[in-house]
């Protein structure tokens, strides 16, 4: 069962800017740029993911952080939607932290969607991407209200057997499974992604239930790490990754076994719905026959 929230979350006011553009992906890596929407420093799920590059992110903070001057931020969030000519209208609230699991401590999100309604019935094309970890408990904000066509909700998933070893403080991938149908059957945007992957762990059976939902894309990725998280998680996760060739890059699988990772996945998703990879290369994209020029991965527009 997962964790309950850490009591030690220590909310705060935020003074810096809450919306900004997020650029900085690693050399090589095939990733649209898009807004990043900082509500939240870290995650209150414990244990941690073991291989949460939020360690690295915020290695220098004692514990979790909420911000709660909310009507600073909607205001902020506003002002984004009133702008014209960004080169991403994707706002992405879980970059930073887990966009849900929050909630319980510092709830925002009903407010936050009803912002991004205005913005609908304004014909505005600025979206809100969730990106949860989260079951059924978590998105009871959204499982209340109608929803709304400038939301999406991204779920990221794994084979049971890994969640266990590597996420024990979220949600059971059944729990996150079935808030996923709750969500689409409510009507509301789906995407699903299937990250990381561990080789080792075999991938077909939830693969087969991502196909179940039918979401309206699907994003893969394998355990990645870049330079400091390395240093940060020295207890042997990342034994298995390749050294990066480029100073900032990311130590990855060799790539036969991110290709074999990929293959069976790709070849049950195919048919459903765009697939995107999460910060992979081109190369990879090409061998398993998928457009990188489109971008078409979880934080895409
Ligand atoms: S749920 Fe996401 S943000 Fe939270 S610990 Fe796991 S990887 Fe990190």
């Amino acid at each position: 069962m997962p964790s309950h929230p850490e009591p030690s979350c220590r909310l705060r006011d935020r003074r810096s800017r809450f919306v900004d553009i997020f650029r900085t992906t690693p050399a090589r890596t095939v990733c649209p740029n898009f807004y990043v929407l900082a509500h939240a420093n870290g995650c209150t799920f414990r244990p941690r993911c073991e291989y949460c590059y939020l360690k690295s992110t915020f290695w220098h903070l004692p514990r979790q952080e909420a911000f709660s001057n909310l009507d600073r931020m909607l205001e902020e969030v506003r002002r984004w939607i009133a702008q014209d000519g960004l080169e991403s209208y994707v706002l992405n609230s879980g970059n930073l932290s887990d966009s849900l699991a929050f909630e319980e401590v510092r709830p925002m999100m009903a407010r936050l969607v009803d912002v991004f309604r205005n913005a609908d019935a304004a014909g505005r094309p600025h979206t809100l991407l969730l990106v949860t970890k989260g079951g059924v408990r978590q998105c009871a904000a959204l499982l209340e209200s109608p929803p709304c066509p400038n939301v999406i909700v991204s779920f990221s998933v794994n084979c049971p057997e890994a969640a266990q070893v590597y996420e024990r403080g979220a949600a059971p991938v059944a729990d996150r499974i079935e808030a996923a149908r709750r969500v689409r059957a409510a009507g509301w945007r789906l995407r699903m992604r299937i990250d990381p992957m561990f080789v080792g762990h075999d991938y077909r059976k939830v693969a087969a239930e991502v196909r179940a939902l039918r979401p309206e894309r699907v994003t893969l990725g394998s355990l990645r790490a870049e330079p400091h998280l390395l240093r940060v998680v020295d207890h042997g996760l990342f034994a298995a990754l390749e050294k990066p060739a480029e100073k900032s890059g990311l130590a990855r699988y060799p790539l036969a076994a991110r290709l074999a990772l990929y293959r069976p996945a790709v070849e049950a998703l195919r048919d459903v719905c765009p697939i995107g990879l999460c910060e992979e290369t081109r190369d990879v994209w090409d061998a398993l026959g998928l457009d990188a020029d489109a971008k078409c991965c979880n934080c895409g527009a």
